[in-house]
C-alpha cells in the first residue's frame, strides 16, 4: 500500500501517522520548506489543543456540521488527544475557561517529538513540493525547485488547509484544482475574524490597538433570539477583533452577507443593571464635565467613553436615561468581515456531501480530504485543531482501509 499525504499541517501529519500505523508506506509532501508552520503559529497563543467541556456542548460547537464531525471524534476526540500528547511526552492542563493546553504552552516541543515519531515509523518527508494537480497519466504533479516531479500513488490524502495566513503555506491554491475535477467547493470565507466598522478619524487615531475589557456583546440570531456573550475585544484601525468577536463571527458574517451589514450591541457595564445606571447618572453633575460624571457614576472611561461618544448623539450623551440605555446596549454597525488572509480560520471548502464516511471524494476514488479544507467551521477554543486531528486520522486510516479492501477484492 502506498499512500501520499499532501500537506504537513496537523491534519496531514495525523493522516500520515494513522496510515503508517495501518501498515501503509507513506510519503508526505508540502509546498513549504518545513511542515507545521500554522501549528507553530498557534503555539504563540499557547496552543489551545482541545476543550474539556462535556461532549454535548463540545459537539454543538460544530454547528450545522456536528453530525459529520461527531463520529470522527470517536477515534480521536478531546480525551484521546490529551493521551496522544502524553504519548509524545507532552503533558496538558485544563485552563480556567476549560480550554486544554500543553503545560509549557508551546507548539514546537510537541511538533518536534511528533515529527521524530512519524519519521521513525517510516514516513518520508518531501518539502518544497507544491502540488499542482494531476498529469495526463493520472500521477500527482509537484512543482519543485528542480522542476516538475510526478508521483504515482495508490491513494492520496489532501490536507491542504484553508485560505487564512497564506504565507504559512495554506493558500487555497487547491480550490481550482478540485473544482476542475467537477467537485463543488463551498466558497471559502473568513471564520474567527475581525470586522470593519469604519471609525471616525478621531476615534481611530486615539483608540486603535486598545483592548475593551469587561464587556459583553449581545447578538440577535436570524430567528430574533438574543444571546449575551461576556469577554473582551480589541479596537483595530478599521473595526473590531478578538476573542468575544470571534465567538460570534460566523453569524455576523452571514448577516452581512445577506443584509449588507450586521449590528451587534455592546454592554459596556455588564456588572451593573440599567435602572441602577440611570439612577447614578441622574445624580446632579454640578460643574463637573460629562467625562468626569460618567467616570464617577458609571466607571466608564477611556476607550469605553470613546465608543459612547463615537456612536451616541450629543443630545443622548447628556440625557442620563438615554445614556444609561446606550451603555447597556450600544449598537455597533459592522460593514464587512476582514479579509480571509487575516482570519484565524476558514469556513467553506470541500463539502461532506462530496465525501464518503472515510472522507474519500466519492467521484475521485482514492482521493481523501482532511482538515480545514473541508467545509466546517468552529469557534476558537481548541475545536479547530481537534477537528483537524480527527479528520486527518479518519482520512489516513480510511485510505489504508480502502486500499486493503480493494486488494482483497482483486485477489
Ligand atoms: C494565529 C492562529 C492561531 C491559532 N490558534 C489555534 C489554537 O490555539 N487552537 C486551535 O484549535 N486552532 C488554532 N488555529 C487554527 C489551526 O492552526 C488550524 O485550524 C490548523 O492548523 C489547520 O490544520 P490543517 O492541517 O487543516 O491545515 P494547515 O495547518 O494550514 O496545513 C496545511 C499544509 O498544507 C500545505 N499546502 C497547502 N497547499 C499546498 C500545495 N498545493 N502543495 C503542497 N502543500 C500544500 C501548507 O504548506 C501547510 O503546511 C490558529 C490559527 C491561527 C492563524
Amino acid at each position: 500500500m502506498n499512500i501520499v499525504i499532501i500537506g504537513g499541517g496537523p491534519a496531514g501529519l495525523m493522516a500520515a501517522e494513522a496510515a503508517c500505523a495501518a501498515g501503509a508506506q507513506v510519503a508526505l509532501y508540502d509546498a513549504m520548506a518545513s511542515v507545521g508552520r500554522k501549528f507553530l503559529l498557534a503555539g504563540k497563543g499557547g496552543l489551545n489543543l482541545t476543550h474539556s467541556e462535556p461532549s454535548e456542548k463540545f459537539l454543538s460547537r460544530y454547528g450545522t456540521r456536528r453530525a459529520q464531525i461527531a463520529p470522527l471524534l470517536a477515534s480521536i476526540g478531546p480525551d484521546k488527544l490529551r493521551s496522544w500528547a502524553r504519548g509524545l511526552g507532552i503533558d496538558t492542563f485544563v485552563g480556567s475557561s476549560g480550554r486544554v493546553f500543553p503545560t509549557d504552552l508551546k507548539a514546537a516541543p510537541l511538533l518536534r517529538a511528533w515529527l521524530r515519531r512519524i519519521r521513525k515509523a517510516g514516513v518520508h518527508f518531501h518539502v518544497r513540493h507544491r502540488w499542482i494537480g494531476w498529469d495526463e497519466q493520472g500521477a500527482l504533479s509537484f512543482a519543485t525547485p528542480q522542476g516538475i516531479h510526478s508521483v504515482q500513488a495508490e491513494a492520496v490524502v489532501l490536507a491542504l488547509g484553508g485560505g487564512s495566513w497564506p504565507k504559512l503555506g495554506s493558500d487555497a491554491s487547491w480550490v481550482p484544482l478540485l473544482a476542475g475535477r467537477g467537485i463543488h467547493i463551498v466558497p471559502l470565507q473568513p471564520a474567527n475574524c475581525g470586522f470593519d466598522v469604519g471609525w471616525s478619524e478621531h476615534f481611530r487615531t486615539k483608540f486603535a490597538g486598545h483592548p475593551v475589557k469587561s464587556v459583553a456583546i449581545i447578538v440577535r440570531n436570524a430567528a430574533g433570539a438574543e444571546s449575551w456573550h461576556p469577554g473582551e475585544f480589541v479596537i483595530t484601525e478599521t473595526g473590531v477583533e478578538g476573542g468575544v468577536i470571534y465567538s460570534v463571527s460566523a453569524s455576523l458574517r452571514e448577516e452581512i452577507l445577506t443584509k449588507g451589514a450586521a449590528t451587534l450591541r455592546l454592554d459596556l457595564a455588564p456588572d451593573r443593571d440599567g435602572p441602577r445606571l440611570t439612577h447614578d447618572l441622574s445624580r446632579p453633575r454640578g460643574k463637573r464635565t460629562m467625562a468626569t460624571h460618567l467616570q464617577r457614576q458609571a466607571h466608564i472611561e477611556g476607550v469605553k467613553a470613546g465608543l459612547l461618544r463615537e456612536v451616541v448623539s450629543k443630545e443622548d450623551f447628556t440625557d442620563p436615561v438615554r445614556l444609561a440605555a446606550a451603555i447597556k446596549s450600544l449598537p455597533l454597525r459592522l460593514i464587512a468581515p476582514r479579509p480571509l488572509e487575516e482570519a484565524i480560520s476558514t469556513a467553506g471548502g470541500v463539502p461532506f456531501e462530496a465525501l464518503d464516511v472515510r472522507l474519500m471524494v466519492s467521484s475521485l476514488p482514492g482521493v481523501f480530504c482532511a482538515g480545514e479544507m473541508l467545509d466546517w467551521e468552529a469557534p476558537t477554543g481548541g475545536y479547530l485543531l481537534t477537528a483537524c486531528f480527527a479528520t486527518g486520522h479518519a482520512a489516513g486510516a480510511g485510505a489504508a482501509a480502502w486500499l486493503r479492501e480493494r486488494a482483497r477484492r482483486e485477489t
